[in-house]
């Protein structure tokens, strides 16, 4: 079976991808790839991050591999934090100090509406390809749940009563952002297996 590296670690992402495209490729994480390197995310835009963590990945060791950038975007924020999601409440990249920070500046507000957005960069037999998916939702009140990461506790996706972190992993995987990029990312790559 053919390999497709995920230029990532987090073993929910991993998880995720090799429920979609495991049949048909052999998803191997970074540190299976043997790449131990904290790529810096210095781009403004999730396209620009998802790009920059791809392009080092294929550069380096020649290999076809995607790579992807989330944020969340909520619409009383002006969109923040958006490409800095990750380190919104300060840099050791604490989600709960996030949420928390989240919770305080949406305090009292009526307009809690929030999307997820990832951004998938796929180098393919050295072709660059951009796939997104989005999910909208609000933002609750406190935190809800365990299940998931990141900011799972506080996102309700729109038609749910419930968190990202008290539905089931199929459930969540059934709808998230990066299912719907991924599923995307594997509609283009049969397309790019035909030719
Ligand atoms: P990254 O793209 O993995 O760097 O994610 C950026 C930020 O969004 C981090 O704080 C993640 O924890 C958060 N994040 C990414 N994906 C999800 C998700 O599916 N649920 C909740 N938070 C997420």
């Amino acid at each position: 079976m053919e390999q497709l590296i995920f230029s990532t670690n987090n073993e929910h992402k991993l998880h995720e991808a090799r429920a979609i495209l495991g049949s048909k490729f052999k998803i191997l994480s970074l540190s299976e790839l043997g790449c131990f390197e904290d790529i810096a995310e210095t781009s403004d835009t999730l396209e620009g991050n998802a790009l920059l963590k791809a392009r080092f990945v294929a550069q380096k060791y020649g290999v076809n591999c995607f790579s992807d950038d989330t944020g969340l975007e909520i619409a009383e924020l002006g969109g923040a934090p958006g490409v800095y999601s990750a380190r919104f409440a300060g840099d050791n990249k604490n989600s709960l100090a996030n949420m928390q920070k989240v919770l305080n500046l949406l305090d009292g507000k009526e307009n809690r509406t929030a999307q997820f957005r990832t951004v998938i960069a796929l180098i393919f037999n050295k072709k660059e390809y951009i796939f997104e998916g989005k999910i909208i939702g609000r933002i609750a009140t406190e935190q809800c749940g365990t299940a998931g990461f990141g900011y799972d506790p506080i996102f309700i996706p729109d038609g749910y009563n419930q968190s990202f972190a008290q539905l089931t992993e199929s459930q969540k995987n059934a709808i998230s952002h990066r299912a719907l990029a991924l599923q995307k990312m594997a509609n283009g790559l049969s397309e790019i297996l035909k030719d």
